[in-house]
């Protein structure tokens, strides 16, 4: 049955990926993307996805949400759990994310999302629904271990990066940033190709700045 790792291009889901495979190997492991927001850093973001699973030959599947009418954690769960019913049925799902900002621990999260999970349910379709497990590779880690586990391997999670043409720089001064700086971190720069701009951004071009955008998961 299939691992299905949710994967945002950040550091954390980035070093979930790379610490299990490192481990058990890429058997059964599938990629799931969620493109969501018309922020300029989603181009970085989706490059570093697709840079990780190139490296691994991961297949990796992407689903575009073009608004989010709830609270981004429930979002990507309802797209794994979509997936997971209407597309390949999966026996865990793998998260890893920056939100909880490193060194925290999942069974809170996971506590939530599966009580989410069950009450996503109640429909009754009568079809029999078998709930994936969720894991995580990472859960406890320091944002330092995750940096190390990333390696020289691609990742973005500046709010706000700096463009000139083709390349990224973290800006130094985003909530992100700034945490990054205080634990020692290092955020490179990126060089973005022209194939890795997300499907909502190439139908309605980039409008906004999302410096006070603090919130959705990365
Ligand atoms: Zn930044």
């Amino acid at each position: 049955m299939k691992k299905l790792f949710l994967l945002s291009g950040g550091l954390d889901s980035t070093a979930n990926l790379i610490k299990y495979v490192e481990a058990h190997g890429t058997e059964e492991v599938i990629a799931l993307h969620v493109e969501f927001g018309d922020a300029i850093r989603h181009f970085a973001e989706k490059q570093a996805v697709t840079s990780i699973c190139a490296k691994y030959q991961i297949p990796l599947y992407t689903q575009r949400v073009d608004f989010v009418p709830v609270a981004d954690f429930d979002m990507l769960l309802q797209c794994a759990l979509s997936f997971h019913y209407r597309q390949i049925p999966c026996e865990e799902l793998w998260f890893g994310f920056t939100g909880l900002g490193g060194g925290h621990h999942y069974q809170a999260l996971f506590d939530y999302a599966r009580e989410y999970m069950t009450r996503l349910n109640t429909f009754d379709l009568g079809l029999e629904l078998k709930r994936p497990r969720l894991v995580s590779a990472i859960d406890g880690l320091t944002r330092k271990d995750l940096s190390e586990i990333v390696g020289g391997e691609l990742f973005w999670s500046c709010r706000n990066p700096i463009v000139d043409g083709e390349l990224f720089e973290p800006c130094g001064r985003c909530g992100t940033c700034r945490e990054y700086i205080n634990d020692g971190v290092a955020h490179g720069v990126m060089r973005v190709a022209l194939n890795s701009v997300p499907t909502r951004l190439s139908i309605h071009g980039i409008s906004k700045s999302e410096v006070s955008d603090e919130d959705e998961p990365s």
